[in-house]
């Protein structure tokens, strides 16, 4: 007899919709996650009576007849959430340098062509080519779509890349740019990132934009109570430090020394940590070294800043910003000219329409910068101080982000009550990755299928979910799940469901 039918190892957003999705269908599910928070990027944390997200700030295709509602609709959660619907001219805006101006990206495929029509008039073909390619790609993901289907239906696109098509459409440069503007979205890189990953997370948004009212740890707490409702577990502050069992798994040993055993195991973690956990001989070093050598996402410098009240004014739209006028370059940056983008996040809150009460500014920033501090750990629960060194670099680096930042909005220094700083070792220690990636697996169009990870491993018990499987964001995590989640339910009888729901 087994503890559970399903044991899921991390409580991040794959883990939960696995486990509400299972649970919802009758398995005996029980989930271990290391932190005392769970939800992984969805934590949010308080400081000066303030909230503040990690790492949600809006998410697509929340409106009614789209992908993601009818996902959390049948998950039980859509009406439960606290959603405010991002600006419908503008949910981002694009600058680049020093001037003043800004180009938004609007919702719905109308208004994204006629709003950017305003400020390139001459465009309007390459503008409907680039919707109607969008368009074209995202039609021939099956699941995106809530349908079955089969790889070879997207075979022919997975190797084009975002910045080739870009250049492709138009000549004219500057809308090349603004089109890859918000790529910090995806740490777009110019010769890497596949059109496909472009395409996916763009389209969600240009069908609805929304941010979290009061932060993103809610989708974790309705997910959660979705789990115990149907007679599942969840287990904080319970690390998993092996996955056992030789021909499949029998068990998961938890740092406290205990034991669970299951029929089926589901891993939320990067598939490296999976692995590194994981001591079968079935799984053959060639797929260990396999996933071992993908190249992971760059990671982030996260500058939190809670507001003087009523001194900052809630903005509806987020602003990306580009230092030079290559929107590619962020992600190549030196010591010296570090940061060169960044994005502003104003945090909707409920006791205010009008102003914010938080910032979050989003910059890249590589392991390597922070390499010097690996050895130490730091979480809420687990803490033996990074060191005064690291604090000084941290106000440097917070201090030259707002340098930037002020140049666009003056007086932001002025309404700064205080500010928290989260680096990749942040994301490390939290997300238990080996170098806090942003976004995980990085996806390369020159090798789609490598970077395509699949649920199954060689055991016939053990699977993978995460950002890492397919698409990384609320959305694409969302649909991993459901992958993972047809490798034992009827997955067109799934699909049926959340159709219909
Ligand atoms: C800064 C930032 C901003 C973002 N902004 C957005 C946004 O605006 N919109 C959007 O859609 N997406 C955004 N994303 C992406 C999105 O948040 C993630 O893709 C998604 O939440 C990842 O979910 P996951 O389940 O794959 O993994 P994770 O959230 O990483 O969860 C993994 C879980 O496993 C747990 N774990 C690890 N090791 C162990 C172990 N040994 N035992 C037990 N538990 C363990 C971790 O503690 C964690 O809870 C952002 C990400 C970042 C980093």
């Amino acid at each position: 007899m087994h503890d559970y039918d399903v044991v899921i190892i991390g409580s991040g957003l794959g883990g939960l919709v696995c486990g509400t999705v299972l649970s919802m269908n009758g398995y005996k599910v029980g989930i271990f996650e290391k932190n005392r928070q769970i939800g992984g990027c969805l934590q949010t944390y308080s400081r000066d009576k303030t909230v503040i997200d990690t790492g949600v700030h809006y998410i697509g295709a929340l409106a009614p007849g789209q992908n993601l509602h009818s996902i959390f609709k049948y998950l039980g959660i859509i009406d439960k959430l606290k959603l405010k619907k991002m600006d419908v001219d503008g949910f981002d805006k694009i600058g680049f340098g020093s001037n003043g101006k800004t180009y938004k990206l609007a919702q719905g495929y109308d208004n994204f062509i006629k709003q950017l029509l305003t400020d390139f008039p001459e465009e309007e073909k390459a503008l409907n080519d680039y919707c109607e390619k969008i368009k074209e790609i995202c039609g021939k993901f099956p699941l995106y779509n809530l349908r079955t289907g089969d790889y070879a239906e997207k075979e022919d696109i997975l190797n084009i890349d975002t910045y080739t098509f870009l250049t492709s459409i138009t000549n004219n440069k500057k809308l090349q740019q603004v089109l890859a503007g918000n790529n910090l979205l995806y740490a777009g890189v110019a010769d890497k990132t596949p059109l496909y990953i472009h395409a996916l997370i763009t389209n969600s948004f240009i069908e609805s934009a929304w941010k979290c009212v009061d932060g993103g740890s809610q989708i974790a707490k309705l997910l959660s109570k979705q789990i115990h409702e149907h007679g599942g577990e969840i287990h904080r502050n319970t690390k998993v430090v092996q996955i056992a069992g030789s021909d499949k798994i029998e068990h998961i040993v938890l740092e406290n020394g205990k034991n669970a055993t299951a029929k089926y195991f589901i891993s939320n973690l990067h598939p490296t940590q999976t692995m590194e956990i994981t001591e079968s001989e079935v799984l053959r070093n060639a797929y260990r070294s396999r996933m071992q050598n993908l190249d992971n996402t760059i990671g982030t410098f996260l500058l939190n800043i809670v507001l003087e009240k009523d001194t900052f004014p809630y903005l509806n739209y987020n602003y990306y910003h580009h230092e030079t006028e290559d929107a590619w370059e962020g992600v190549n940056y030196t010591h010296e000219n570090w940061p060169l983008t960044y994005a502003l996040f104003a945090n909707a809150i409920s006791k205010h329409e009008k102003f914010t009460d938080s910032l979050t500014i989003m910059t890249y920033m590589r392991y390597e910068d922070v390499a010097k501090w690996e050895d130490t750990f730091n979480t809420d629960t687990h803490n033996n101080g990074r060191g005064e060194e690291y604090e000084a670099f941290k106000k440097e680096k917070a201090e030259r982000l707002l340098d930037i930042v002020e140049k666009r909005f003056p007086n932001i220094r002025d309404c700064i009550k205080s500010y928290y700083v989260a680096t990749p070792l942040s994301y490390r220690d939290y997300q238990g990755t080996a170098d806090g990636s942003m976004y995980g697996i990085a996806k390369d169009h020159r090798n789609s299928f490598k970077t395509f990870i699949s649920p199954r491993t060689r055991l016939p018990n053990l699977l993978l979910t995460g950002q890492n499987l397919n698409l990384h964001g609320i959305l694409g995590v969302t649909i991993s799940a459901l992958i993972t989640c047809g490798e034992l339910l009827n997955i067109e009888e799934l699909l049926a469901k959340i159709n219909k729901a």
